[in-house]
C-alpha cells in the first residue's frame, strides 16, 4: 500500500509561513495585495477564485477582483490591465486564462509587469524560471509539486525523473524546477515512443497530461513516487474528478503517490499567496 502524499498538510505549512511574512510586512506598514483579473464567469475560474480568496483571508493577504464581461473590448481590457499593473498597492497579478477568443491574450499578458507576474503569465517570467533567476515566479502548479516533494523529503539529487507533458503551464516549468534540484529529467509527450517503458524507469513520475486515468500499472514500478497533476472529469463517476493516474491500478505497486482530489490541486492557492508575498517583499526591498 502506497503512502499518500496529501496536499493539505503541505498547504497548511505554507500558509503558516506566509501568514508570518504578511504580519512582518504589515508591521512595516505594507499590506501585500493580490489583483485577480477575470473575464467572464467560467465555473472553473470561479471555483479557483473562491479558493484563492479563502486562502488570502486565511493568511491576511488583501485582494481585489477586477471582473469583466465575456464580451469586453480589447482596448477596455488593455486599459484596465495597465491600471492594475501601475497600481502600487497591488503586488501580484493573477489573470484567468484562456481569455475569450476575440481577445489578443498575448498582448494582455505582456502588460503584466514581470515583478508582479506571480503565476508566470509572461515570457519574461518564463525566461527567469528557465534561467534559474530566483526573482521570477514559476507557475503555481509546478511550484506546488515542488513544495509537496520538499515537505515529504523526497530526494531529487541524481534521481531519474520522468515528466509526462510539455505544456508551458506545467510540464516544461516543473522539469526546469526538478533540474534545479539536480534531478536527471526526461520530458515525455504524445509522440514519445515506448512511453510505459520510459515511465517505468523513473524514480519519480510526474503526470501532467490531461487524460483521465491514463497512467496505469504498465507505466510504474515498485518503489516509485508518483505526482499526479491531472484534473479530469471522472469517466466512471459523473460529477467527480480524477487524475491522469489510474489510482486503483497504480497505488498497490508504487511507494508514494499524490491523491486526486487532495493532492497537487490543494496546494496551488497557498503557493499563489506565497509568491504574492515574495513579490511584495522584493518590491519593497
Ligand atoms: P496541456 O493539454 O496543455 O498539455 C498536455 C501535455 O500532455 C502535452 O504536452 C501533450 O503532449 C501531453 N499528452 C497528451 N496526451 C498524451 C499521451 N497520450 N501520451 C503522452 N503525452 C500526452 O495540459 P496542461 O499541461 O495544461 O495540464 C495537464 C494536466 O494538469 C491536466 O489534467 C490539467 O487539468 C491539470 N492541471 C492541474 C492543475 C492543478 O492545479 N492541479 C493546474 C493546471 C493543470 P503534446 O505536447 O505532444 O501534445
Amino acid at each position: 500500500m502506497a503512502e499518500l502524499l496529501k496536499g493539505k498538510a503541505v498547504a497548511d505549512a505554507i500558509k503558516g509561513e506566509v501568514a508570518a511574512r504578511v504580519e512582518a510586512l504589515k508591521a512595516r506598514g505594507i499590506t501585500p495585495k493580490l489583483g485577480i483579473v477575470r473575464v467572464g464567469a467560467r465555473p472553473d475560474d470561479l471555483f479557483y477564485e473562491g479558493g484563492a480568496k479563502k486562502t488570502c483571508d486565511a493568511v491576511g493577504l488583501a485582494y481585489e477582483v477586477f471582473e469583466f464581461p465575456a464580451d469586453v473590448a480589447q482596448d477596455t481590457l488593455e486599459k484596465a490591465m495597465q491600471e492594475v499593473a501601475a497600481n502600487r498597492e497591488i503586488h501580484g497579478i493573477l489573470m484567468f486564462s484562456p481569455l475569450p477568443q476575440h481577445l489578443n491574450e498575448k498582448k494582455i499578458r505582456a502588460l503584466i509587469p514581470v515583478e508582479k507576474d506571480v503565476d508566470c503569465m509572461t515570457l519574461a517570467g518564463a525566461g527567469k524560471v528557465f534561467a534559474d533567476d530566483q526573482t521570477g515566479f514559476p507557475p503555481c502548479t509546478p511550484t506546488a509539486c515542488m513544495e509537496i516533494l520538499k515537505y515529504y523529503n523526497v530526494a531529487l539529487k541524481g534521481k531519474r525523473v520522468v515528466v509526462v507533458g510539455r505544456s508551458l503551464v506545467v510540464g516544461k516549468p516543473v522539469a526546469m524546477l526538478l533540474l534545479r534540484e539536480h534531478a536527471t529529467v526526461t520530458i515525455c509527450h504524445s509522440r514519445t515512443e515506448n512511453l510505459p517503458a520510459v515511465c517505468a524507469e523513473a524514480d519519480l513520475l510526474v503526470a501532467a497530461i490531461g487524460r483521465a486515468k491514463m497512467i496505469d500499472s504498465k507505466y510504474v514500478k515498485p518503489g516509485q513516487i508518483v505526482i499526479d497533476v491531472g484534473i479530469n472529469e471522472d469517466p466512471d463517476q459523473p460529477g467527480k474528478y480524477c487524475g491522469d493516474v489510474d489510482f486503483a491500478s497504480v497505488e498497490p505497486i508504487v511507494a508514494r503517490i499524490t491523491p486526486v482530489p487532495g493532492g497537487v490541486g490543494s496546494v496551488t492557492t497557498a503557493v499563489l499567496c506565497k509568491q504574492t508575498v515574495a513579490a511584495c517583499e522584493l518590491q519593497h526591498s
